[in-house]
């Protein structure tokens, strides 16, 4: 592997782990308005994260790369209302999907074909968490502030028993 493929897998490794770090305090915040449902929706959404980050870095290892961890950005702790930690993830989710097109242009630039091939596993995994994320939030722009609504919403997301 290239030295710039190692480094943009290496800031990749990095986003995966900020995305973990924003997902667990949209959960704490989630929790706090007594959302219990999607907290728990929210932790598992971290717990994917987490699982993205080991992808990576575990791909680096076996083309006998190195990982190298940086720090990881303090996230925003509250959001105004549910629709906005949703808003939030969405947008979150966009950004991420930014990244791994610009990582498969790398991958391609380098001639580096086992990079192009691990990546196009998260290329369809950006397409499922942006439907994910928008189709929540259309659910909750159709509840707005109704309180029967948003309870048997949470209910719904307390159902996710798996990270995928
Ligand atoms: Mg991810």
């Amino acid at each position: 592997m290239t030295k710039k493929m190692q480094d943009a897998l290496n800031i990749q490794c990095n986003a995966e782990l900020e995305s973990f770090y924003i997902y667990l305090a949209m959960a704490n915040d989630l929790e706090s308005k007594g959302y219990k449902g999607s907290a728990h929706w929210m932790s598992l959404q971290a717990d994917e994260e987490y699982d993205h980050y080991k992808q990576f870095s575990s791909f680096i290892s076996d083309v006998e790369g190195s990982v190298s961890l940086e720090g990881i950005n303090k996230p925003t702790t509250t959001w105004a209302t549910i629709q906005d930690v949703f808003e939030s993830g969405l947008a979150h989710e966009k950004t991420i999907s930014k990244k791994i097109n610009a990582l498969v242009s790398i991958a391609k630039l380098e001639k580096d074909y086992s990079a192009e091939n691990f990546l196009q596993g998260f290329v369809t995994e950006q397409v499922e968490e942006e439907v994910t994320f928008r189709d929540i939030l259309t659910e909750l722009n159709m509840i707005k502030d109704n309180s029967a609504g948003l309870l048997m919403f949470d209910k719904g997301l307390g159902n996710r028993s798996q990270i995928k």
